[in-house]
């Protein structure tokens, strides 16, 4: 099965509409696809038809974005087979989805302090949805205005954690992200694990405390890892019985890591979470 369980339309920070990531994901041979936007779920009724439509199975899908620890360490989550009009699920992603405005605007005012001028009017022109406007808008914005190559290496220098323009902020807790999921019928999986800066004994604590809260699987490949990560956390997979999941992440061709189905298969001894979801 080709199940990609991971990706992004410009209803938060992909480039492509629902339909035209469904249509890239039934040419790259995708038999399961979801959407899965940052904090909104907006573009799965468009995804959902779109699939259908070309053949493939589907499920709903979101990334809720969360704060974890005494570090406040930013984890992604992705939820995936709820039901969206879940109120719970959607009065919450509304709340995550709230700060980001006034986030955009500290962004725009510290990069303006190392010489980057208008970047939160630019990054609101490149946020078709401007309740989610991401560090992904600006990135896009300084590209654009010639001081970068590339988005990866805007993130590099000004976006990333601890560079000029990175403002901590506070997202949904995890018990929330996890809960809203679940209650809502669907499945929490912990996205690109390999990106977070946390300890082989932070990682197994954070596993452990998602487990406690119903959180059931892990992105095991994802754009984000490279082959040594995957291999570390297939093991996460099998010693913490956890579900494995199959991510490219897809924002945009050309600027992803990894296209749509385009990754290797799971190690046949692992659980697909899709078995689950389908
Ligand atoms: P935000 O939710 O506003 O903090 O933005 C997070 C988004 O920025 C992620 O979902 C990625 O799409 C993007 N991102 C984060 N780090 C990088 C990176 N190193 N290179 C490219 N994109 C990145
Ligand atoms: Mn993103
Ligand atoms: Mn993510
Ligand atoms: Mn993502």
């Amino acid at each position: 099965m080709n199940a990609d369980l991971h990706c992004h339309s410009y209803y938060s920070d992909g480039l492509l509409s629902p339909t035209d990531v469904m249509r890239r994901a039934h040419a790259n041979g995708v038999e399961l696809a979801t959407l899965t936007d940052h904090d909104e779920t907006a573009g799965v009724f468009e995804a959902h038809d779109t699939a259908i439509e070309l053949g493939m199975r589907f499920v709903s899908g979101v990334e809720i974005s969360v704060t974890w620890g005494e570090e406040a360490h930013t984890i992604h989550m992705v939820g995936l087979g709820m039901d969206i009009y879940n109120k719970a699920l959607s009065d919450g992603l509304a709340s995550v989805r709230s700060g980001r405005d006034r986030r955009a605007m500290l962004i725009g005012e510290e990069l303006a302090k190392v010489g980057i001028e208008g970047a939160y009017e630019g990054a609101m022109r490149h946020a078709r949805n401007p309740a989610l406007v991401s560090r992904s808008h600006f990135a896009r914005y300084i590209v654009e205005t010639g001081r970068a190559k590339d988005v990866k290496s805007v993130f590099a220098q000004w976006l990333g954690y601890g560079k000029p323009g990175y403002i901590p902020h506070s997202w949904a807790t995890l018990q929330q992200a996890v809960s809203w999921v679940t209650n809502a019928g669907g499945i929490a999986v912990v996205a690109h694990p390999g990106r977070y800066r946390l300890t082989p004994q932070e990682m197994t604590a954070f596993l452990d405390e998602f487990k406690s809260y119903g959180g059931r699987g892990i992105e095991v490949l994802s754009s984000s890892h490279r082959p040594e990560q995957v291999e570390i956390f297939a093991d996460y997979a099998r010693r913490m019985d956890l579900l494995a999941s199959r991510a490219s992440d897809f924002h945009a061709p050309g600027e992803s890591w990894t296209d749509l189905g385009k990754l290797p298969d799971l190690s046949s001894d692992l659980k697909p979470v899709w078995k689950a979801l389908i």
